[in-house]
C-alpha cells in the first residue's frame, strides 16, 4: 500500500496556501486507502529563530488544525517530528551524502538566507537534507505538498538515488512529489508575485486559519487586483496574477474547475466576486477555526495523541534507520 508522508512548519500564522495546498489534501488522501503520517515539523521550524513558548503554543495549534480539519489521529499517524529522533538521525546520514553545491541552488535557501547567507543558521542551508529524511525514514511513496516544494522534492530523490549508488543498494524509495489541483501555490493577497506565506511580515498578506469572519472578509475586500471584469476563459487571466490567484482560490474551496468558476463569475466585477470569495471563505473555515479552538482548550489531550503517534512512527522509523546504520557501515550495539 502508499505510504504518504508531509509536513507542515509550526512556525505560526497557519493559512489558507497552508489549507489548499496542503493540509486539505492531506484529508482527501485520508480518505483513500493508504497509511499516512503527517508531521509538525518543529526543527525545520527552528532553522529561524522561534520564540520556545510560541513554538509550542504553535505546535498544539497546528495539531489542533490537522484535526479540525478532519485528520483523524487513529487512522493518520501526527506527530511532532523532534519526538521521533531517527528523523535527526538520518539526516546526519544524509547531510553526508548530499552536495554543498545541491543545496545551495535551491531557491528556498537563497529567498530565505537573503543577501546575509553568512549570518543564516547552517541548519536553513541543510534543511532540505532534513526534509529528506523526513519522507525516506519511512519509506514514504507519497509526498503531497505544494508547489514551493517541488525542489527539495527532486533533491529528495537524488539524495535517494546518491545514497542507493554509492552504498550499492536498492534501500531508498525514490519518492513521488504529489502537486495536483487550483491551489497547489496561492499568492500573497497583497502582491500577485509572492506565494502566501506564514513567514510573511504582513498579516494583510494571507488569511490566517484563526481570522475570524470579519478579518476575513475584510482582507479579501482589500486585496490587490486590477480594475477590469473577470474574463469568462482561463485565457482571459494571462497577465493578472492576482485576478488568477483569487479565482484559484474560489475554486479550490468551492472544489470545481477554473472553467467551471469562470463560466459562473465570467463578466463580474470583482466588486461582486470578492463578497462571494468573502463568503465561501468564511464557510468553509469557520468551522475549522472554531473547532482548532475547542480543541486548543485541550492541550493534554493533544500532547496525548502527540506522544502515541510518536510511538507508532516508531515502529516504523527505528527499523529503517537500524538497517540504514548497518548499510554506511556502523556497528550496532549488542
Ligand atoms: P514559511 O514561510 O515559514 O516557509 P509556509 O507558509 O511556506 O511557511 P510551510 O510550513 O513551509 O509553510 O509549508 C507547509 C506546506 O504548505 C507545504 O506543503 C507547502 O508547500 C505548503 N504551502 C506553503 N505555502 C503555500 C502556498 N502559498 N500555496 C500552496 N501551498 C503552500
Ligand atoms: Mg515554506
Amino acid at each position: 500500500t502508499p505510504r504518504v508522508f508531509s509536513g507542515i512548519q509550526p512556525s505560526g500564522n497557519l493559512h489558507l496556501g497552508n489549507y489548499l495546498g496542503a493540509l486539505k489534501r492531506f484529508v482527501d488522501w485520508q480518505a483513500k486507502d493508504v497509511e499516512s503520517i503527517y508531521c509538525m515539523v518543529d526543527m525545520h521550524a527552528i532553522t529561524v529563530w522561534q520564540d520556545p513558548a510560541d513554538l509550542k503554543k504553535s505546535t498544539r495549534e497546528l495539531c489542533a488544525g490537522f484535526i479540525a480539519a478532519g485528520l483523524d489521529p487513529e487512522q493518520s499517524i501526527l506527530i511532532n517530528q523532534s519526538q521521533v529522533p531517527e528523523h535527526a538521525q538520518l539526516a546526519w546520514i544524509f547531510n553526508c551524502v548530499a552536495r554543498m553545491g545541491w543545496m545551495q541552488r535551491m531557491t528556498q535557501w537563497k529567498d530565505k538566507a537573503g543577501k546575509n547567507a553568512q549570518n543564516a543558521s547552517l541548519g536553513l542551508f541543510a534543511y532540505p537534507a532534513l526534509m529528506a529524511a523526513d519522507i525516506l525514514v519511512y519509506h514514504a511513496t507519497h509526498v503531497p505538498v505544494g508547489e514551493d516544494q517541488k525542489q527539495h522534492l527532486e533533491l529528495t530523490r537524488d539524495i535517494a538515488a546518491k545514497f542507493n549508488h554509492d552504498y550499492g543498494v536498492d534501500f531508498f524509495p525514490l519518492t513521488e512529489p504529489v502537486i495536483e489541483g487550483a491551489a497547489t501555490r496561492v499568492m500573497s493577497l497583497r502582491d500577485g508575485s509572492k506565494k502566501m506565506s506564514k513567514s510573511d511580515a504582513s498579516d494583510a498578506s494571507r488569511i490566517n486559519l484563526t481570522d475570524d469572519a470579519d478579518t476575513i472578509a475584510k482582507k479579501i475586500r482589500k486585496a490587490k487586483t486590477d480594475p477590469d471584469a473577470l474574463p469568462s476563459e482561463v485565457e482571459g487571466l494571462d497577465g493578472r496574477p492576482e485576478a488568477r490567484n483569487l479565482v484559484n482560490i474560489y475554486a479550490a474551496m468551492a472544489e470545481q474547475s477554473v472553467e467551471q468558476v469562470l463560466a459562473d463569475v465570467g463578466g463580474k466585477a470583482f466588486s461582486e466576486f470578492k463578497p462571494m470569495l468573502a463568503d465561501l471563505s468564511v464557510a468553509k473555515m469557520s468551522p475549522i477555526t472554531t473547532e482548532m479552538a475547542r480543541l486548543m482548550q485541550h492541550q493534554d489531550e493533544i500532547d496525548k495523541i502527540l506522544a502515541r503517534g510518536s510511538e507508532r512512527a516508531r515502529e516504523i522509523t527505528a527499523p529503517i534507520l537500524r538497517k540504514t546504520y548497518d548499510i554506511v557501515g556502523m556497528v550496532a550495539p549488542v
